[in-house]
């Protein structure tokens, strides 16, 4: 069976400023890196134009009201914050880069591929059920597994974002829901935007023990990751048994991202692939989809989807450095000592 990329030209039509580091140039490095490489053309390698999500699907995750104002916004050409701008094709296209996730949810959960990657702009893991920002305008996890839960009877779904930033949004959409497991392993949120993504935000209602946040220290490197994978990640996805996993990929805690202090290697994103890519192979007949949030250095960005699409094709990567086991690991063990065993 092949994989998937979703894609399309249009998303580098999505041009929030001069100087914006969120820029079209970061796809083009992604899709320039696939083609050299022989990737984009490969016989099990499928590429899928996407649509734009419709309202009612944005609903699922948004509140009516947000998305009225976007479209207000969207006319007269006002920000959602500072580094969120809004421009005439805003909506639009934010609207596609939902519906390249929906397709992306789609593919993989209807068994046509056995994994995915939805390469969209915009981004989408800051945008929360009724405000975006943090150059989010909609949550595309959210709306993608929301649609797919409903359309497709998938009853419990294992996020894990590995963007530098915390995703405060799809943290805020799933807080309650016992469904979706989200875990975040970020840079501390004392030292980065968004500033949420303590360990102590662990879920409320009927959800509580079902958001995990790990967040780092700056500095942080490929051999911290590897103890949070073997230590959280793996016994954590082992007890939870999901029916799909989702990987909110952001390539900016790579060591050369210009925003942020974390120092993962390129080959770190193949290692952090190739965990969720076993854990599905045995949990839930491959289902991953992989989504692309941040990352703002290109060569980053192109070799780590790169690695991650080697993965996907069935490649191995082998740990390249013994694991650490920051204190984190511990504390977050305590958090949820009384929902999980790890
Ligand atoms: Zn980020």
């Amino acid at each position: 069976m092949s994989v998937a990329i979703v894609y399309s030209e249009k998303y580098l039509e999505h041009v929030p400023g001069p100087g914006h580091p969120e820029r079209p140039d970061r796809l083009k490095a992604i899709v320039e890196g696939l083609k050299r490489a022989g990737l984009w053309h490969a016989p099990d390698v499928e590429i899928f134009e996407p649509n734009p999500a419709i309202r009612e699907e944005i609903e699922l995750a948004h509140d009516p009201e947000y998305i009225t104002l976007f479209e207000k916004l969207s006319a007269m050409e006002r920000p959602i914050d500072a580094d969120t701008p809004v421009h005439k094709n805003t909506l639009e296209l934010a609207m596609l880069a939902s519906g390249g996730a929906i397709m992306a949810g789609r593919l993989v959960v209807s068994g046509d591929v056995r994994s995915a990657f939805a390469l969209v702009r915009p981004p989408g893991h800051h945008a929360s059920r009724s405000e975006g920002g943090g150059f989010c305008y909609f949550n595309n996890a959210a709306v993608m597994i929301k649609y797919v839960k409903k359309e497709f009877n998938i009853r419990r779904v294992f996020i894990l974002d590995i963007d530098a930033h915390h995703g405060n949004g799809t943290q805020d959409i799933f807080y309650d829901d016992p469904t979706v497991l989200y875990m975040s392993i970020h840079q501390h949120p004392s030292t980065l935007y968004p500033g949420t993504g303590f360990v102590s935000e662990i879920g409320s209602g009927e959800g509580k023990g079902y958001n995990v946040n790990v967040p780092v220290g700056p500095g942080s490197d490929d051999a911290d990751y590897e103890g949070i994978m073997r230590e959280i990640f793996l016994p954590l996805s082992e007890q939870f048994r999901p029916e799909l996993f989702v990987v909110s990929v952001g390539f900016d805690a790579h060591i050369d991202d210009p925003l942020t202090s974390l120092q993962l290697s390129t080959s770190a994103y193949g290692r952090l692939a190739d965990f969720v890519i076993q854990q599905a192979e045995r949990m839930c007949e491959s289902r991953v989809i992989f989504l692309l949030e941040g990352g703002y250095d290109l060569n980053a960005l192109s070799g780590g989807v790169l690695n991650i699409m080697k993965v996907m094709r069935g490649e191995r990567f082998s740990p390249t450095t013994e694991p650490k086991h920051p204190e984190v690991i511990d504390e977050v063990k305590l958090a949820l000592s009384d929902k999980w065993k790890l």
